[in-house]
């Protein structure tokens, strides 16, 4: 009979501003076709996206943002 041991910890969940953490980015997504537009650390240069595509749709109204803003789970003591 196999014996498992289980340790509960704290963890404190900070944003990643480590050198190796992903940027913090933008991009828009098309509400109507789902199509998105290229991912940048500049929201404008995101949201330039969205007129390029409407000429291309002049029936795609909506859109939506997406932000990626990375975290970290920084572990703390032991329960
Ligand atoms: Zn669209």
């Amino acid at each position: 009979m196999s014996h498992t041991v289980f340790r509960l910890r704290r963890y404190a969940i900070v944003r990643d501003e480590e050198p190796d953490a992903e940027p913090h980015s933008y991009a828009m997504e098309c509400a109507v076709c789902s199509e998105t537009g290229p991912p940048s650390t500049d929201a404008d240069v995101a949201h330039d996206w969205v007129p390029a595509h409407l000429r291309a749709h002049a029936a795609h109204l909506t859109y939506r943002e997406h932000v990626t803003r990375p975290y970290r789970a920084i572990p703390g003591r032991w329960l």
